[in-house]
């Protein structure tokens, strides 16, 4: 294995994603100072959602190359600069916001999903990928406006078949970006149908200034 490792870090250096400076691999150091760390706790269509960082320019580049070059080590740390903030909470149950099976093919993974399975592991809370499923493809949410945005969401998740759902626990669904809140907001409901009434979002990105 680590001669393997070896001769393909010789053939294809390891490089900062998003610079391209060798021998850095995920990120180098120049490009990680970029990156800025504001937690915001807001309120969005009822939920409650914390959010880590503005969507600006490195943060832009940084969940496309997540999420279109398929760079899972940039959910690692991802999740790693949100970690110290969240280690002072009491623990939540994650959920990842799931993707339809069919983006899950075509993408090969679900970006929300390595964040929150590293949050897991980090935080030593609890990760359940199978409680909500997405049950229509929906549209792109960045290609609507804020009412489409709403619409488009609606009735798209439900309940996992059999999950046990426990209306007595705190959970926490995690996605790499809230705009509106309506994706969340949308999967929230799913669970407050199953009597779930402690329930919050938790973003690395946030595409607004908070309200
Ligand atoms: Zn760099």
């Amino acid at each position: 294995m680590g001669v393997w490792k070896e001769l393909l870090d010789f053939i294809f250096p390891p490089s900062c994603v998003l610079c391209g400076e060798n021998g850095t691999h995920p990120l180098c150091h120049s490009c990680m100072e970029k990156i800025e760390i504001d937690p915001v706790c807001s309120t969005k269509m009822g939920l409650t959602v914390t959010s880590f960082s503005k969507y600006e320019d490195t943060t832009r580049a940084l969940l496309a190359r997540l999420k279109y070059d398929f760079q899972e080590q940039v959910g690692v740390i991802i999740a790693d600069l949100m970690t110290p903030y969240l280690s002072t909470l009491a623990p939540r149950i994650l959920i990842p916001v799931p993707l339809h099976f069919i983006k899950i093919r075509q993408r090969g993974f679900n970006q929300s999903a390595i964040i929150a399975k590293r949050l897991s592991k980090n935080l030593g809370w609890k990760y359940t990928p199978r409680l909500i499923i997405r049950q229509r493809n929906t549209k792109p949410q960045f290609e609507l406006d804020d009412e489409e945005r709403l619409a488009n969401v609606e009735k798209a998740f439900a309940r996992y078949p059999f999950a046990t759902i426990r209306p007595d626990h705190p959970y926490m669904l995690v996605d790499d970006i809230v705009t509106t809140g309506a994706t969340l907001a949308s999967c929230a409901k799913t669970l407050k149908e199953s009597g779930v009434t402690r329930i919050e979002g938790l973003t690395f990105a946030r595409a607004r200034n908070v309200n």
